[in-house]
């Protein structure tokens, strides 16, 4: 009966897609058509066997980029499902600034199913989110980054911690700094809560975009001089 009733609301109110607006057939909560599923562009070899920077050369073998020649990095790899491009950019923003449950779900689920290629099989003590300022959460009401590291716990069986980490300090948008000012704007601005959590731990960082590496190298350091093991990074997008 239940079906009937989901089949007959489908059918008068079928479901839409978030990014391209059209109806389509979903067989549960879905919040992206098939159609802009598979336009997302996925970011595949060569990259960066560190920050995961896509290679356009024809080079085929991956190798490290200009970038992690010339600076430390504090997580051992850094990993993006996709180009912050088309499907993915649109859906980041949506995400951002207008938090869609069910959209945050499957994005999040889009970047479980990825994460076994993409990091291998390592094995995780904890999953934290990439904090926001308690002033921007409040603002906005929802991090975004921890809907996504949601849904990759509960996928993957690894606890999430979206408490631990957290920011002692306002920082300015990313957007719009220069190289220079980005790194100078997260420096320090990251706090742990609780050293236990981290000491001798493998973490997995969750972020939405990996836009310059700044925070999540931030972040990623915060986490090492408490102690972590091991950091790596797993974002839904990459400016590339
Ligand atoms: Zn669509
Ligand atoms: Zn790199």
């Amino acid at each position: 009966m239940r079906a009937l009733i989901k089949s007959i609301i489908d059918f008068i109110f079928p479901p839409i897609c978030y990014i391209c607006g059209s109806p389509f057939d979903s067989e549960g909560e879905m919040g992206i058509c098939p159609h802009c599923l598979s336009q997302i562009k996925y970011i595949e070899c060569p990259f960066c066997t560190l920050c995961g920077k896509p290679f356009y050369s024809e080079v085929v073998t991956d190798h490290l980029c200009g970038d992690c020649l010339t600076r430390k990095r504090y997580f051992s790899k850094a990993r993006a499902v996709g180009y912050y491009d088309g499907v993915l950019r649109k859906a980041t923003h949506l995400l951002k600034y207008k938090l869609k449950n069910h959209l945050a779900l499957h994005l999040g689920n889009i970047m479980a199913q990825q994460m076994q290629y993409l990091l291998n099989g390592i094995a995780y003590h904890s999953i934290i989110p990439v904090p926001l300022h308690p002033e921007r959460l409040r603002e906005r009401g929802f991090n975004q980054a921890l809907f996504l590291a949601r849904s990759v716990s509960e996928k993957h069986k690894i606890p999430l911690d979206g408490y631990t980490l957290t920011r002692n300090r306002w920082t300015d948008p990313q957007v719009g700094l220069s190289e220079r000012d980005r790194e100078d704007n997260v420096r320090g601005a990251f706090l742990i809560i609780e050293r236990d959590k981290v000491t001798d731990r493998n973490i997995l960082l969750v972020d939405d975009v990996y836009t310059s590496g700044n925070t999540v190298e931030e972040c990623s350091k915060t986490l090492i001089k408490a102690g972590a093991s091991r950091v790596d990074v797993l974002t839904l997008a990459r400016v590339a």
